[in-house]
């Protein structure tokens, strides 16, 4: 593929970049991020991480391709172990489950140190993404959402700073739905938790099927809450 142009979701990943940031594009398949950003010269030197051999290899075709071997270096590696302390200034993550981010990032927690920006895009469990920054001093300041090929994406940019500062009015409610986009409440996002409200009245309506058990009554209450808050946010 060329990468003149880039996914609606990618192309938004890429804009939260800083000017002149190097980069490690972690689980970066065909390196489209890096290549894309290299090019238009916003990006000085990418690493592209891949922990997996067919999409390594598509990564390191796809820079040879473009001419790209003296600023893109393709990694093969376990999340963050394919960069050394203080090699880059940001790091992405896209196109993945918002668990296995958190965990990629506590697992390479000591390659953080120089690393001045996360820009994360969470495929689903957003909320996963954001406890973990919370929890390890990372201030998320900035979110988007948009709606691509009928699938919705959130993104979440952050910085190293105050990480409680924004979760100020109902952490619990915030960490689940994204303080800024819950100001907004675009489009996106509204179609996007109609869609879930829908999904969990589904599951409780089973669970209320189901034999009651400890474990059920747990995941009803959990539910119930949920529900109650995407109503509360959709004001329903
Ligand atoms: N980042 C690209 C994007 O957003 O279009 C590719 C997303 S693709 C769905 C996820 C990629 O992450 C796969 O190529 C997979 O091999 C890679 N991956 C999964 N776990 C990883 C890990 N622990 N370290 C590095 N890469 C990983």
């Amino acid at each position: 593929m060329n990468t003149d142009k880039l996914s609606k979701r990618l192309a938004m990943v890429a804009s939260l970049i800083p000017y002149g940031s190097k980069i490690a594009d972690i689980g970066s398949d065909h390196a489209y991020l890096p290549c894309y950003t290299v090019k238009k010269g916003t990006v000085p030197f990418a690493i592209a991480g891949e922990v997996a051999e067919g999409p390594f290899l598509s990564a390191l075709k796809q820079v040879k391709t473009e001419g790209l071997t003296d600023k893109i270096q393709v990694r093969k590696g376990n999340g963050l172990e394919v960069i050394q302390p203080g090699e880059v200034e940001t790091i992405t993550i896209a196109g993945m489950g918002g668990t296995l981010i958190s965990q990629i990032l506590e697992a390479g927690k000591e390659k953080l140190v120089s690393v001045q920006k996360l820009i994360l895009q969470p495929n689903v469990g957003a909320f996963a993404v954001r406890n973990w920054l919370l929890e390890n001093g990372w201030e998320l300041v900035q979110e988007e959402i948009l709606e691509e090929d009928g699938k919705i994406y959130e993104i979440l940019s952050a910085i190293k700073g105050d990480p409680a500062s924004p979760y100020q009015e109902n952490p619990e409610k915030e960490i689940l739905f994204g303080p800024y986009l819950l100001k907004q409440k675009n489009t996106a996002f509204l179609k996007k938790w109609e869609s879930e409200l829908k999904n969990w009245q589904r599951i409780l309506s089973k669970l209320d099927e189901a034999e009651e058990s400890e474990s059920t009554l747990l995941k009803k209450e959990e539910l119930i809450k949920k529900i109650s808050m995407a109503k509360e946010v959709l004001g329903k």
